[in-house]
Protein backbone atom coordinates (compact mmCIF):
# COMPACT_ATOMS: atom_id res chain seq x y z
CA UNK A 1 0.00 0.00 0.00
CA UNK A 2 1.60 3.48 -1.11
CA UNK A 3 1.71 6.28 1.79
CA UNK A 4 0.61 9.91 0.38
CA UNK A 5 1.21 12.40 2.57
CA UNK A 6 -1.09 15.17 4.53
CA UNK A 7 -0.74 17.88 1.88
CA UNK A 8 0.42 21.58 3.83
CA UNK A 9 -3.70 22.79 3.24
CA UNK A 10 -6.65 20.87 3.94
CA UNK A 11 -10.39 22.47 4.16
CA UNK A 12 -13.13 20.29 6.44
CA UNK A 13 -16.57 21.00 5.59
CA UNK A 14 -18.45 19.80 9.17
CA UNK A 15 -18.04 20.44 12.35
CA UNK A 16 -19.62 17.38 12.98
CA UNK A 17 -17.81 13.96 14.79
CA UNK A 18 -16.05 13.63 11.73
CA UNK A 19 -14.98 16.54 10.73
CA UNK A 20 -13.61 17.69 14.36
CA UNK A 21 -12.26 14.51 15.21
CA UNK A 22 -9.95 14.80 11.87
CA UNK A 23 -9.09 17.96 12.31
CA UNK A 24 -7.35 16.67 15.51
CA UNK A 25 -5.92 13.79 14.33
CA UNK A 26 -4.44 16.23 11.66
CA UNK A 27 -3.01 18.98 13.68
CA UNK A 28 -1.83 15.77 15.88
CA UNK A 29 0.41 14.10 13.13
CA UNK A 30 0.81 17.00 10.71
CA UNK A 31 1.48 20.40 12.72
CA UNK A 32 2.56 22.47 9.85
CA UNK A 33 -0.31 21.43 8.14
CA UNK A 34 -2.63 24.40 7.79
CA UNK A 35 -6.74 23.52 8.58
CA UNK A 36 -9.69 25.30 7.74
CA UNK A 37 -12.76 24.05 8.77
CA UNK A 38 -16.20 25.26 7.76
CA UNK A 39 -19.46 24.96 8.80
CA UNK A 40 -22.91 26.34 8.16
CA UNK A 41 -23.17 27.47 12.08
CA UNK A 42 -20.84 27.65 14.97
CA UNK A 43 -20.14 24.46 16.90
CA UNK A 44 -22.13 22.87 18.71
CA UNK A 45 -24.34 23.30 15.65
CA UNK A 46 -27.49 22.87 16.88
CA UNK A 47 -28.78 21.24 14.02
CA UNK A 48 -25.89 18.48 13.23
CA UNK A 49 -26.23 14.92 13.89
CA UNK A 50 -23.53 14.84 16.33
CA UNK A 51 -24.98 17.52 18.81
CA UNK A 52 -27.94 16.51 21.03
CA UNK A 53 -28.51 16.00 24.63
CA UNK A 54 -27.51 12.36 25.18
CA UNK A 55 -26.07 9.84 22.87
CA UNK A 56 -25.23 5.96 23.41
CA UNK A 57 -21.28 4.71 23.81
CA UNK A 58 -21.21 0.88 23.33
CA UNK A 59 -18.87 -1.61 21.99
CA UNK A 60 -21.42 -4.50 22.07
CA UNK A 61 -21.77 -4.72 18.06
CA UNK A 62 -22.32 -8.14 16.51
CA UNK A 63 -19.66 -7.28 13.98
CA UNK A 64 -16.26 -7.48 15.29
CA UNK A 65 -14.46 -5.28 12.99
CA UNK A 66 -16.66 -2.45 14.94
CA UNK A 67 -16.94 -3.84 18.00
CA UNK A 68 -13.13 -3.68 17.82
CA UNK A 69 -12.79 0.15 17.14
CA UNK A 70 -15.86 0.95 19.44
CA UNK A 71 -13.89 -0.70 22.30
CA UNK A 72 -10.76 1.80 21.66
CA UNK A 73 -13.34 4.46 21.18
CA UNK A 74 -15.09 4.05 24.86
CA UNK A 75 -12.27 2.89 26.82
CA UNK A 76 -10.58 6.65 25.37
CA UNK A 77 -13.77 8.56 26.12
CA UNK A 78 -13.20 7.03 30.07
CA UNK A 79 -9.77 8.07 29.82
CA UNK A 80 -10.41 11.64 29.00
CA UNK A 81 -10.61 13.48 31.95
CA UNK A 82 -13.13 15.97 30.23
CA UNK A 83 -15.19 13.79 28.23
CA UNK A 84 -15.35 11.44 30.89
CA UNK A 85 -17.56 14.23 33.09
CA UNK A 86 -19.84 14.11 30.74
CA UNK A 87 -19.92 9.96 30.76
CA UNK A 88 -22.54 7.54 32.81
CA UNK A 89 -22.18 4.08 32.48
CA UNK A 90 -25.56 2.92 33.63
CA UNK A 91 -26.17 -0.09 31.30
CA UNK A 92 -28.40 -0.51 27.91
CA UNK A 93 -31.22 -3.09 28.07
CA UNK A 94 -32.02 -4.65 24.14
CA UNK A 95 -35.89 -5.60 24.59
CA UNK A 96 -37.40 -7.91 22.01
CA UNK A 97 -41.17 -9.00 21.38
CA UNK A 98 -39.88 -12.56 20.88
CA UNK A 99 -41.49 -13.43 17.96
CA UNK A 100 -39.95 -15.15 14.88
CA UNK A 101 -38.16 -13.08 12.52
CA UNK A 102 -35.26 -10.92 11.61
CA UNK A 103 -35.70 -8.75 14.63
CA UNK A 104 -35.89 -11.75 17.24
CA UNK A 105 -32.57 -13.39 14.75
CA UNK A 106 -30.76 -9.71 15.44
CA UNK A 107 -31.39 -9.77 19.33
CA UNK A 108 -30.32 -13.38 19.90
CA UNK A 109 -27.06 -12.24 17.72
CA UNK A 110 -26.00 -9.37 19.69
CA UNK A 111 -26.20 -11.16 23.08
CA UNK A 112 -24.82 -14.13 21.68
CA UNK A 113 -21.91 -11.39 21.13
CA UNK A 114 -22.12 -9.81 24.75
CA UNK A 115 -21.55 -13.71 25.97
CA UNK A 116 -18.39 -14.27 23.92
CA UNK A 117 -17.36 -10.95 25.14
CA UNK A 118 -18.07 -11.60 28.40
CA UNK A 119 -16.23 -15.01 27.76
CA UNK A 120 -13.17 -13.49 26.38
CA UNK A 121 -12.49 -10.95 29.47
CA UNK A 122 -13.94 -8.11 27.24
CA UNK A 123 -17.07 -6.82 29.29
CA UNK A 124 -19.40 -8.62 31.72
CA UNK A 125 -22.49 -11.18 31.87
CA UNK A 126 -25.13 -9.69 30.11
CA UNK A 127 -28.52 -9.68 32.99
CA UNK A 128 -31.01 -11.48 31.42
CA UNK A 129 -34.93 -10.68 32.00
CA UNK A 130 -37.33 -13.56 30.64
CA UNK A 131 -41.00 -11.99 31.19
CA UNK A 132 -42.63 -8.72 30.57
CA UNK A 133 -42.37 -8.31 34.34
CA UNK A 134 -38.75 -8.67 34.11
CA UNK A 135 -38.53 -6.05 31.61
CA UNK A 136 -40.57 -3.17 33.22
CA UNK A 137 -39.34 -4.23 36.87
CA UNK A 138 -35.63 -3.34 35.28
CA UNK A 139 -36.57 0.22 34.85
CA UNK A 140 -39.48 0.61 37.50
CA UNK A 141 -38.58 -1.76 40.27
CA UNK A 142 -39.21 -5.29 41.77
CA UNK A 143 -42.66 -5.10 42.90
CA UNK A 144 -43.92 -3.03 39.53
CA UNK A 145 -46.27 -4.95 37.89
CA UNK A 146 -46.29 -4.09 33.87
CA UNK A 147 -49.82 -2.79 32.25
CA UNK A 148 -51.99 -5.19 31.33
CA UNK A 149 -53.04 -6.03 27.66
CA UNK A 150 -56.73 -5.10 28.23
CA UNK A 151 -55.33 -1.34 29.05
CA UNK A 152 -52.72 -1.47 26.44
CA UNK A 153 -55.91 -2.86 23.89
CA UNK A 154 -52.99 -4.69 22.04
CA UNK A 155 -49.83 -7.77 22.84
CA UNK A 156 -47.38 -6.88 24.89
CA UNK A 157 -44.16 -5.50 22.63
CA UNK A 158 -41.37 -5.42 25.45
CA UNK A 159 -41.21 -9.52 26.29
CA UNK A 160 -37.29 -10.54 27.26
CA UNK A 161 -34.72 -8.25 26.80
CA UNK A 162 -30.77 -8.47 28.19
CA UNK A 163 -28.97 -5.46 30.10
CA UNK A 164 -25.39 -4.94 29.27
CA UNK A 165 -24.22 -2.71 32.42
CA UNK A 166 -20.77 -2.03 30.34
CA UNK A 167 -22.46 0.19 28.02
CA UNK A 168 -22.93 4.05 28.48
CA UNK A 169 -24.27 7.46 27.79
CA UNK A 170 -22.78 10.44 26.80
CA UNK A 171 -23.24 14.03 26.80
CA UNK A 172 -23.22 14.83 23.15
CA UNK A 173 -23.69 18.25 23.16
CA UNK A 174 -20.84 18.91 25.79
CA UNK A 175 -18.62 16.70 24.23
CA UNK A 176 -19.09 18.39 20.81
CA UNK A 177 -18.13 21.42 22.37
CA UNK A 178 -15.02 20.37 24.26
CA UNK A 179 -13.50 19.20 20.78
CA UNK A 180 -14.28 22.42 19.46
CA UNK A 181 -12.49 24.22 21.74
CA UNK A 182 -9.57 21.94 21.84
CA UNK A 183 -9.34 22.72 17.86
CA UNK A 184 -9.70 26.30 18.70
CA UNK A 185 -6.38 25.80 20.80
CA UNK A 186 -4.58 24.12 17.57
CA UNK A 187 -2.36 26.88 15.97
CA UNK A 188 -2.69 25.07 13.19
CA UNK A 189 -6.79 25.37 12.77
CA UNK A 190 -8.86 28.02 12.18
CA UNK A 191 -13.04 28.15 11.67
CA UNK A 192 -14.99 29.75 8.80
CA UNK A 193 -18.44 29.87 10.26
CA UNK A 194 -21.48 31.28 9.70
CA UNK A 195 -21.48 30.85 5.78
CA UNK A 196 -22.14 27.74 3.94
CA UNK A 197 -20.33 25.89 1.52
CA UNK A 198 -22.15 26.37 -2.05
CA UNK A 199 -20.08 23.68 -3.97
CA UNK A 200 -16.32 22.53 -4.41
CA UNK A 201 -14.01 24.13 -6.81
CA UNK A 202 -13.29 22.03 -9.20
CA UNK A 203 -10.90 22.81 -12.12
CA UNK A 204 -10.80 19.61 -15.02
CA UNK A 205 -10.92 16.26 -12.88
CA UNK A 206 -9.02 18.52 -9.47
CA UNK A 207 -10.55 19.86 -6.81
CA UNK A 208 -9.24 23.72 -5.43
CA UNK A 209 -11.18 24.00 -2.47
CA UNK A 210 -14.41 25.81 -1.74
CA UNK A 211 -16.91 28.20 -3.07
CA UNK A 212 -18.88 29.43 -0.05
CA UNK A 213 -22.86 30.76 -0.81
CA UNK A 214 -22.04 34.33 -0.74
CA UNK A 215 -19.45 33.66 -3.55
CA UNK A 216 -15.88 33.96 -1.62
CA UNK A 217 -13.69 30.56 -2.76
CA UNK A 218 -10.94 29.02 -0.04
CA UNK A 219 -8.29 27.28 -1.85
CA UNK A 220 -6.31 24.18 -0.20
CA UNK A 221 -4.76 21.31 -1.54
CA UNK A 222 -7.68 18.76 -0.37
CA UNK A 223 -11.26 18.98 0.85
CA UNK A 224 -12.76 17.17 3.48
CA UNK A 225 -16.36 16.49 2.72
CA UNK A 226 -18.01 15.69 6.06
CA UNK A 227 -21.07 17.53 5.84
CA UNK A 228 -23.18 15.09 7.45
CA UNK A 229 -26.56 14.16 6.07
CA UNK A 230 -26.13 17.59 3.95
CA UNK A 231 -23.23 16.03 2.19
CA UNK A 232 -25.37 15.02 -1.05
CA UNK A 233 -25.79 18.50 -1.55
CA UNK A 234 -21.65 18.59 -1.92
CA UNK A 235 -20.86 15.32 -3.67
CA UNK A 236 -22.76 13.00 -6.22
CA UNK A 237 -23.74 10.03 -4.12
CA UNK A 238 -26.70 9.04 -6.18
CA UNK A 239 -28.11 6.32 -3.91
CA UNK A 240 -24.98 5.70 -1.78
CA UNK A 241 -26.58 7.66 0.89
CA UNK A 242 -30.11 8.59 1.49
CA UNK A 243 -30.14 11.18 4.13
CA UNK A 244 -33.40 10.78 6.19
CA UNK A 245 -34.52 11.87 9.64
CA UNK A 246 -35.72 10.12 12.94
CA UNK A 247 -38.26 11.26 15.51
CA UNK A 248 -36.92 12.11 19.15
CA UNK A 249 -39.23 13.71 21.64
CA UNK A 250 -38.28 15.23 25.59
CA UNK A 251 -40.41 15.14 28.72
CA UNK A 252 -39.96 16.74 31.61
CA UNK A 253 -39.58 15.29 34.84
CA UNK A 254 -41.03 15.78 38.69
CA UNK A 255 -37.52 15.85 41.50
CA UNK A 256 -39.48 12.66 42.57
CA UNK A 257 -39.39 11.08 39.22
CA UNK A 258 -35.84 11.72 38.56
CA UNK A 259 -34.60 9.86 41.48
CA UNK A 260 -36.83 7.03 40.85
CA UNK A 261 -35.40 6.61 37.66
CA UNK A 262 -32.13 8.01 38.06
CA UNK A 263 -30.17 4.59 37.97
CA UNK A 264 -32.35 2.71 35.03
CA UNK A 265 -30.20 2.13 31.84
CA UNK A 266 -30.85 3.31 28.26
CA UNK A 267 -33.76 0.88 27.44
CA UNK A 268 -34.28 0.12 23.70
CA UNK A 269 -36.85 -2.18 21.50
CA UNK A 270 -35.46 -3.96 18.44
CA UNK A 271 -38.61 -4.57 17.14
CA UNK A 272 -40.49 -0.93 18.03
CA UNK A 273 -37.08 1.35 17.64
CA UNK A 274 -38.39 3.06 20.57
CA UNK A 275 -35.12 4.46 22.90
CA UNK A 276 -35.24 5.71 26.19
CA UNK A 277 -32.49 7.39 27.88
CA UNK A 278 -32.20 7.58 31.75
CA UNK A 279 -32.96 11.08 32.98
CA UNK A 280 -30.71 13.70 32.45
CA UNK A 281 -30.41 17.26 33.60
CA UNK A 282 -34.15 16.75 34.86
CA UNK A 283 -35.94 15.14 31.59
CA UNK A 284 -35.82 11.86 29.76
CA UNK A 285 -35.75 11.57 26.38
CA UNK A 286 -37.20 9.24 23.41
CA UNK A 287 -36.67 8.40 20.08
CA UNK A 288 -37.62 6.07 17.49
CA UNK A 289 -35.54 4.08 14.94
CA UNK A 290 -38.16 4.64 12.27
CA UNK A 291 -38.15 4.16 9.07
CA UNK A 292 -38.01 7.96 9.39
CA UNK A 293 -38.57 10.93 6.95
CA UNK A 294 -37.25 12.55 3.82
CA UNK A 295 -37.29 15.61 2.47
CA UNK A 296 -36.77 15.55 -1.50
CA UNK A 297 -35.16 18.71 -2.80
CA UNK A 298 -34.24 19.23 -6.59
CA UNK A 299 -30.66 20.72 -6.06
CA UNK A 300 -27.79 21.44 -9.02
CA UNK A 301 -25.58 18.78 -10.05
CA UNK A 302 -22.44 18.24 -7.62
CA UNK A 303 -20.70 17.51 -10.58
CA UNK A 304 -21.76 18.96 -13.29
CA UNK A 305 -24.33 22.50 -12.35
CA UNK A 306 -26.04 22.46 -15.73
CA UNK A 307 -28.27 19.08 -15.02
CA UNK A 308 -30.27 18.70 -11.75
CA UNK A 309 -30.48 15.96 -8.84
CA UNK A 310 -33.31 14.80 -6.40
CA UNK A 311 -32.65 14.30 -3.40
CA UNK A 312 -32.80 14.31 0.62
CA UNK A 313 -31.98 17.31 2.74
CA UNK A 314 -31.81 18.48 6.14
CA UNK A 315 -35.02 20.45 6.72
CA UNK A 316 -34.15 20.86 10.82
CA UNK A 317 -35.24 23.13 14.01
CA UNK A 318 -32.38 25.56 12.78
CA UNK A 319 -34.26 26.00 9.03
CA UNK A 320 -38.14 25.34 10.60
CA UNK A 321 -38.18 26.21 14.35
CA UNK A 322 -41.58 25.70 14.50
CA UNK A 323 -41.86 21.82 13.12
CA UNK A 324 -43.11 19.39 15.42
CA UNK A 325 -42.98 15.67 14.68
CA UNK A 326 -45.58 14.30 12.23
CA UNK A 327 -48.19 12.47 14.15
CA UNK A 328 -47.75 9.28 13.57
CA UNK A 329 -44.32 9.79 14.88
CA UNK A 330 -45.74 11.36 18.19
CA UNK A 331 -48.56 8.48 18.82
CA UNK A 332 -46.10 5.60 18.36
CA UNK A 333 -43.51 7.67 20.53
CA UNK A 334 -46.52 7.09 22.94
CA UNK A 335 -47.44 3.78 22.59
CA UNK A 336 -44.22 2.76 23.50
CA UNK A 337 -44.20 5.12 26.90
CA UNK A 338 -47.47 3.59 27.41
CA UNK A 339 -46.08 0.27 27.81
CA UNK A 340 -42.92 0.71 29.23
CA UNK A 341 -43.37 4.05 30.83
CA UNK A 342 -47.01 4.64 31.57
CA UNK A 343 -46.53 7.35 33.92
CA UNK A 344 -45.58 9.97 30.83
CA UNK A 345 -47.55 8.46 28.14
CA UNK A 346 -50.00 11.55 28.08
CA UNK A 347 -47.75 13.79 29.26
CA UNK A 348 -47.04 17.07 26.62
CA UNK A 349 -43.48 17.06 24.98
CA UNK A 350 -41.37 19.38 26.20
CA UNK A 351 -39.99 19.90 22.69
CA UNK A 352 -39.39 17.20 19.63
CA UNK A 353 -37.29 17.42 16.67
CA UNK A 354 -36.41 15.00 13.58
CA UNK A 355 -32.42 14.55 14.04
CA UNK A 356 -31.26 13.57 10.30
CA UNK A 357 -28.67 11.10 9.26
CA UNK A 358 -27.08 9.96 6.72
CA UNK A 359 -27.59 6.91 6.23
CA UNK A 360 -25.46 3.98 4.12
CA UNK A 361 -28.00 0.77 3.11
CA UNK A 362 -25.06 -1.15 4.91
CA UNK A 363 -24.82 1.48 7.24
CA UNK A 364 -20.92 1.10 6.64
CA UNK A 365 -18.92 4.85 6.58
CA UNK A 366 -17.70 6.23 4.07
CA UNK A 367 -14.12 7.16 4.70
CA UNK A 368 -12.35 7.17 1.04
CA UNK A 369 -11.27 9.70 -1.42
CA UNK A 370 -13.58 10.55 -3.68
CA UNK A 371 -14.04 8.10 -7.13
CA UNK A 372 -13.61 10.74 -9.82
CA UNK A 373 -12.34 14.13 -8.49
CA UNK A 374 -8.84 14.53 -6.99
CA UNK A 375 -8.40 16.82 -4.29
CA UNK A 376 -11.25 15.79 -2.11
CA UNK A 377 -11.98 12.80 0.24
CA UNK A 378 -15.29 12.17 1.84
CA UNK A 379 -16.12 10.97 5.45
CA UNK A 380 -19.87 10.79 6.23
CA UNK A 381 -22.79 7.94 6.12
CA UNK A 382 -22.79 8.05 10.03
CA UNK A 383 -25.66 6.23 10.10
CA UNK A 384 -27.31 6.24 13.35
CA UNK A 385 -24.14 4.78 15.07
CA UNK A 386 -21.05 7.37 14.29
CA UNK A 387 -21.05 8.82 17.13
CA UNK A 388 -19.40 6.91 19.81
CA UNK A 389 -16.19 6.47 17.36
CA UNK A 390 -15.18 10.59 18.33
CA UNK A 391 -11.86 9.70 19.58
CA UNK A 392 -10.73 7.74 16.90
CA UNK A 393 -12.51 8.43 13.72
CA UNK A 394 -10.48 11.25 13.19
CA UNK A 395 -7.02 8.84 12.76
CA UNK A 396 -8.78 6.79 10.45
CA UNK A 397 -9.80 9.36 8.38
CA UNK A 398 -6.23 10.68 8.20
CA UNK A 399 -5.21 6.95 7.96
CA UNK A 400 -7.12 6.77 4.56
CA UNK A 401 -6.00 10.43 3.44
CA UNK A 402 -2.51 8.94 4.03
CA UNK A 403 -3.40 5.78 2.02
CA UNK A 404 -2.55 3.47 4.89
CA UNK A 405 -6.09 2.50 6.34
CA UNK A 406 -6.44 -1.05 7.14
CA UNK A 407 -7.77 -2.97 4.60
CA UNK A 408 -10.37 -4.22 6.07
CA UNK A 409 -11.53 -0.70 6.90
CA UNK A 410 -11.22 0.61 3.79
CA UNK A 411 -13.07 -1.77 1.70
CA UNK A 412 -16.06 -1.50 4.56
CA UNK A 413 -15.86 2.01 4.13
CA UNK A 414 -15.05 2.57 0.39
CA UNK A 415 -17.17 4.90 -1.92
CA UNK A 416 -19.97 2.98 -3.82
CA UNK A 417 -19.95 -0.01 -1.34
CA UNK A 418 -23.95 -0.65 -0.85
CA UNK A 419 -24.89 -4.10 0.62
CA UNK A 420 -27.35 -4.81 3.39
CA UNK A 421 -27.22 -3.80 7.33
CA UNK A 422 -25.69 -6.30 9.49
CA UNK A 423 -27.93 -4.70 12.32
CA UNK A 424 -25.05 -1.93 13.35
CA UNK A 425 -27.29 0.34 13.58
CA UNK A 426 -30.81 -1.65 13.35
CA UNK A 427 -33.89 0.31 12.15
CA UNK A 428 -37.63 -0.81 12.07
CA UNK A 429 -38.86 -2.05 8.23
CA UNK A 430 -40.65 0.37 5.83
CA UNK A 431 -39.76 2.98 3.74
CA UNK A 432 -38.90 6.83 4.74
CA UNK A 433 -42.12 9.09 4.48
CA UNK A 434 -41.88 12.26 3.06
CA UNK A 435 -41.70 15.29 5.46
CA UNK A 436 -43.94 17.84 3.45
CA UNK A 437 -46.88 15.25 3.61
CA UNK A 438 -46.92 14.82 7.10
CA UNK A 439 -45.10 17.70 8.60
CA UNK A 440 -47.09 19.55 11.51
CA UNK A 441 -46.20 23.27 13.13
CA UNK A 442 -46.32 24.61 16.31
CA UNK A 443 -48.10 27.54 15.19
C1 LIG B 1 -31.50 10.25 16.52
C2 LIG B 1 -30.10 9.77 16.37
C3 LIG B 1 -29.53 9.00 17.38
C4 LIG B 1 -28.21 8.57 17.28
N1 LIG B 1 -27.69 7.85 18.31
C5 LIG B 1 -26.41 7.48 18.27
C6 LIG B 1 -25.85 6.82 19.39
O1 LIG B 1 -26.53 6.62 20.40
N2 LIG B 1 -24.55 6.44 19.32
C7 LIG B 1 -23.79 6.69 18.22
O2 LIG B 1 -22.62 6.29 18.21
N3 LIG B 1 -24.29 7.34 17.15
C8 LIG B 1 -25.57 7.76 17.16
N4 LIG B 1 -26.11 8.43 16.12
C9 LIG B 1 -25.26 8.73 14.94
C10 LIG B 1 -24.34 9.91 15.11
O3 LIG B 1 -24.96 10.96 15.82
C11 LIG B 1 -23.90 10.38 13.71
O4 LIG B 1 -23.40 9.27 12.98
C12 LIG B 1 -22.80 11.42 13.77
O5 LIG B 1 -23.11 12.42 14.70
C13 LIG B 1 -22.63 12.05 12.39
O6 LIG B 1 -21.66 13.04 12.47
P1 LIG B 1 -21.29 13.91 11.21
O7 LIG B 1 -20.05 14.64 11.55
O8 LIG B 1 -21.31 13.07 10.00
O9 LIG B 1 -22.54 14.89 10.99
P2 LIG B 1 -22.97 16.25 11.66
O10 LIG B 1 -22.77 16.25 13.10
O11 LIG B 1 -24.32 16.57 11.14
O12 LIG B 1 -21.93 17.29 11.05
C14 LIG B 1 -22.02 17.76 9.74
C15 LIG B 1 -21.76 19.26 9.77
O13 LIG B 1 -21.64 19.72 8.45
C16 LIG B 1 -22.15 21.03 8.39
N5 LIG B 1 -22.50 21.35 7.02
C17 LIG B 1 -23.39 20.70 6.26
N6 LIG B 1 -23.46 21.26 5.04
C18 LIG B 1 -22.58 22.27 5.03
C19 LIG B 1 -22.22 23.23 4.07
N7 LIG B 1 -22.75 23.24 2.83
N8 LIG B 1 -21.32 24.17 4.40
C20 LIG B 1 -20.76 24.18 5.64
N9 LIG B 1 -21.08 23.27 6.59
C21 LIG B 1 -21.97 22.34 6.29
C22 LIG B 1 -23.37 20.95 9.29
O14 LIG B 1 -23.78 22.24 9.72
C23 LIG B 1 -22.89 20.04 10.42
O15 LIG B 1 -22.39 20.78 11.51
C24 LIG B 1 -27.44 8.88 16.15
C25 LIG B 1 -28.01 9.63 15.13
C26 LIG B 1 -29.33 10.08 15.22
C27 LIG B 1 -29.91 10.89 14.13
Amino acid sequence: MSSKPVPQSVIIIGAGIFGLSTALAIARRHPSTKITIVDRLTPPVEDGTSVDTTRCIRADYGDPLYAKLAEEAQKKIEQDPELSRFYFKQGMSFVAEGTPGPMLDLYKKNLAAVRARAAQGLGGDPIEMKSPEAVFQSIHGKTAQPVSNASLGRRKRWNIGYRNMDDAFIDARESVRIYYERCLAQPSIVFRCGVPVDRLAVSGQQATGVILENGQTLSADLTLVAAGAWSNKLVYLDDLIVPSAIEVAWIKLTDEEVVKWKNMSITTNFDTGFNLFPPYRGEIKCLRRSAGYRNTVLIPHPEDPSKTIRTSLPRTVVTNPTDQIPLEAEKALRDNLREMMPQLADRPFDRTKLCWLSQTPSADFIIAPHPRIAGVHVATGGSAHAWKFLPTIGDLVVDSMEGKLDGKLAAKWAFGTKGTSEGNAPRIGGAAQELAHVVRSRL
